[in-house]
């Protein structure tokens, strides 16, 4: 699903972190892996921007808690929202599509990291699984 809309806002719950994408977004990718889940307290939905077109308007809130060696995680000290994934040595910034403003435009493309799943949910449509990464698969279904 493509986006056709070139800027979006976003931010989190009070207000202490915002931001601003100038360009497309990928569709919403459903991630099931253990640590969204720890995170979100249920499956991450993210979309995605090129850091090039991801502008933090409002940073008094963000902060980053590094998830692993291989990603960080952005989130607002104040209300506790989750808003980034940052792969390291990559120029893209996943964005939980939640925080954008809506209407977002944008549409679910599938499921990742499904074999880690909370077991307490079906996925119950008919959108692409992959028991793990993608593989960049994701990123060209939906631009
Ligand atoms: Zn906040």
């Amino acid at each position: 699903m493509n986006d056709t809309q070139s800027s979006h806002g976003g931010g989190c719950l009070c207000g202490a972190v915002r931001y601003q994408v100038r360009g497309p977004l990928r569709g919403v990718v459903n991630c099931h892996c253990e640590m969204c889940r720890r995170l979100h307290g249920s499956f991450g939905a993210y979309t995605k921007a090129q850091d090039s077109e991801l502008k933090i308007t409002e940073e008094r809130g963000l902060a980053w808690y590094e998830s692993s060696e291989k990603a960080r995680r952005g989130f607002c000290r104040d209300c506790g929202a989750n808003l980034f994934w940052q792969p390291s040595g990559m120029q893209t910034t996943s964005i939980a599509a939640g925080t954008l403003d809506q209407p977002s435009g944008l549409a679910t493309i599938g499921h990742i990291f499904t074999a880690e799943k909370g077991d307490f949910y079906d996925i119950a449509d008919d959108l692409k699984q992959f028991p793990g990464s993608a593989g960049g698969e994701m990123d060209t279904a939906g631009a």
